[in-house]
């Protein structure tokens, strides 16, 4: 199913865990939000393919994963991403794009290793913020 132009569910729903992964209509329509505001149009504005490291979690899936309790992915609400120049990226995000949070993740202060990104329905927050060595800050 596509779920814009460039994106598809089944990139958003993948896992490297042999669990179910199968989001319901809520969650699927969490993640249609989610390409059709910030992926897609983030695709845009790089111009290249983007990677999801990962989308949607089931609960079973994100536990499996060590994510963080009460995770947006288990919401369908955010995607891990990364490419060539995540911290392009990152800024492509913070500067052009209504988002809920917008998460600089590992790396260094070059690049990180990859850019988790939230989006919800209404009541964006536009946090900004740094995880590192699993300490999360404003940035
Ligand atoms: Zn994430």
């Amino acid at each position: 199913m596509q779920l814009s132009e460039n994106f598809t569910l089944a990139e958003l729903t993948v896992t490297s865990t042999m669990l179910p992964n199968r989001p319901n209509d809520a969650q699927l329509d969490a993640l249609k939000q989610l390409a059709k505001n910030v992926l897609q149009p983030l695709r845009s504005l790089y111009g290249r393919p983007i990677d999801v490291n990962s989308g949607f979690r089931s609960v079973s899936v994100n536990i499996s994963v060590g994510g963080a309790k009460n995770s947006q992915h288990c919401k369908g609400e955010a995607a891990d991403l990364s490419c060539d120049e995540n911290a392009l990226l990152f800024n492509l995000v913070r500067n052009h794009l209504d988002f809920d949070q917008l998460i600089w993740e590992g790396g260094n202060a070059i690049a990180p290793e990859w850019v988790h990104v939230s989006y919800k329905a209404s009541g964006n927050r536009k946090d900004v913020l740094q995880m590192r060595s699993g300490k999360y800050t404003a940035i």
